[in-house]
């Protein structure tokens, strides 16, 4: 029996309602893989956001009053329906954007992952005593606090792993949480609400409203929402915040990437070929934030290198997405497709860099996808727009280095520092470069960004700021109040 292609009807979810319609009308969904229309996606208006921050704000006296225990044991419950509809949650994250059904059952067993890991938190959130009486001082202390209601504003490469990483810590430290998805991607947060009211989460502690950036904008600005943790482009940020400056309102901002993986001549090269290769193009078409999308060779073995990447991007094959073997997966959306080929189309004509593999739409695909080939520059210019931009899409770029100071000099040259990757055998030359290295983790000889849920992650420059993940993105989501009695 074939996978069942049917996506389930979507909802705004306000206060334990879920709503067939929005006051932001609808639009259209569209499966990238065939381009063709799936169903319709009703969107919130500024009113549905409002009523959802007001179903959030009257829910929160009673969730900050139950026991850390109790959030504890829902969210337990919680971790458990989603292990048990892992299978469901991976298909339906294939039909929100096109994702191959390998990286859509990894990111929902991520958010399985990171439910468990921070439902482990929910009692464990301690204040500390910082003096006493026996010292001849007042009796001090700090007492942690959730905000309040909490807007989390979610892009479509990985909602389900957003969820985890924000919603799930803010949940578990008393807040009551708007989330809004983008409306690219409504079908896997839609069987989510079905495992949050299954859990036993009260009506109007998570609700979740589908919209553009109208929606998320009233979200960002409505009064009650005392934070605001978002997940998107850094154009998005900048107006995010000036719309936090008119309240002074606190935001974590995890934006995009242009991270650099440097490659030294006692590297494993047929390793690095194979992460950096798995990441730029198998994982979500190079739709992910901390890909390695320069490949930084020290020139002695520059063109093994670059011989290995093409040879492994000459194997990779497009397909339907819940095939085993296909391991390319088309970009969002059609103005996607034209921006990334834009980029391409660019930096062919100015001749920053020798084309050495793709850079055109594939053949065998179906007409209607939004499918951009596996494509490699060689020898590109650091400052060039391709080495300096983010693309979002399947695009690698080869630099080639001579010695460690230039290695750092490059990588650190873009506005960005989300991750930064280093392959070597030399662990002074590790010791040397975590600490050189501008960005917000250091990753070595092919360890991901997310070695377990402990591990916080996040950026600096127009990276962002704040962190996600570990005891870090917990108390991102909890303010210290202090106490001290005479
Ligand atoms: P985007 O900034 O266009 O949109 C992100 C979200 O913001 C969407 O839900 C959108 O509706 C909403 N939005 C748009 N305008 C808004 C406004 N004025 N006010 C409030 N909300 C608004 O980003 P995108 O193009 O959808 O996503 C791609 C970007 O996300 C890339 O830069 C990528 O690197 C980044 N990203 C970062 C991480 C991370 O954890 N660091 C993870 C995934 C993606």
């Amino acid at each position: 029996m074939g996978i069942d292609r049917t996506v389930p009807a979507v909802h705004l979810h306000i206060g334990g309602q879920a709503r067939a319609e929005g006051t932001g009308g609808t639009v259209e969904h569209v499966f990238p893989v065939t381009g063709e229309v799936q169903g319709l996606v009703p969107l919130a208006g500024p009113a549905d956001v409002a009523e959802a921050v007001e179903a959030a704000h009257a829910a929160f006296p009673a969730w900050r009053a139950w026991t850390p225990a109790e959030r504890r044991g829902v969210l337990v419950r919680l971790a458990e329906l989603i292990k048990a509809d892992i299978a469901e949650l991976g298909r339906l994250s294939v039909l929100d954007n096109g994702m191959t059904h390998r990286i859509g059952l990894h990111l929902a067993s991520s958010m399985a992952g990171y439910t468990e890991y921070y439902a482990g938190w929910a009692d464990k959130i301690e204040g500390r005593v910082t003096t006493v009486p026996a010292q001849r001082r007042e009796l001090a202390y700090t007492v942690p606090e959730p905000y309040g209601v909490v807007g989390i504003i979610l892009t479509w490469n990985g909602p389900l792993v957003s969820v985890g990483m924000k919603v799930i810590p803010a949940l578990a430290a008393g807040n009551t949480v708007v989330v809004k998805p983008s409306e690219l991607t409504p079908y896997a947060t839609e069987h989510l609400m079905r495992l949050v009211r299954a859990a036993g989460i009260p009506d109007g502690v998570v609700n979740l409203v589908l919209g553009g950036p109208d929606a998320g904008e009233a979200l960002v600005r409505h009064p009650l929402v005392q934070k605001v943790s978002f997940t998107g482009g850094p154009t998005t940020a900048r107006k995010i915040l000036a719309s936090c400056a008119e309240s002074l309102k606190p935001a974590v901002l995890e934006l995009g990437g242009k991270s650099a993986n440097l490659v030294f001549p006692d590297a494993d090269l047929d390793r690095v070929t194979l992460i950096n290769t798995s990441s730029v193009f198998e994982t979500l078409a190079g739709q992910g934030c901390a890909i390695p999308s320069r490949l930084l060779v020290h020139e002695s073995v520059y063109d093994e290198v670059a011989e290995k990447v093409v040879a492994r991007v000459r194997s990779l094959r497009f397909g339907d997405p819940f095939d085993p073997s296909t391991n390319v997966s088309p970009v969002v959306t059609h103005a996607a497709r034209d921006r990334i080929l834009g980029m391409i189309g660019r930096a062919r004509s100015q001749g920053v860099g020798r084309l050495l593999a793709g850079g055109g739409v594939p053949d065998g695909v179906p007409a209607g996808g939004y499918y951009v080939e596996p494509t490699v520059f060689g020898d590109v210019a650091p400052d060039s727009e391709i080495a300096q931009v983010e693309v979002f899409g399947p695009v690698l770029s080869l630099l080639r280095f001579s010695s460690e100071e230039e290695a750092v000099a490059i990588a650190n040259s873009t506005s960005y520092g989300l991750a930064s990757y280093v392959n070597t055998r030399d662990i002074g030359r590790v010791n040397r470069l975590t600490a050189q290295l501008r960005a917000g983790g250091v990753y070595v000889n092919g360890a991901p960004p997310v070695v377990g849920y402990e591990l916080p992650f996040g950026g600096v420059g127009i990276s962002g700021y704040g962190r996600e993940g570990g005891q870090e993105g917990l108390l991102e989501f909890v303010r210290t109040k202090a106490v001290a009695i005479a």
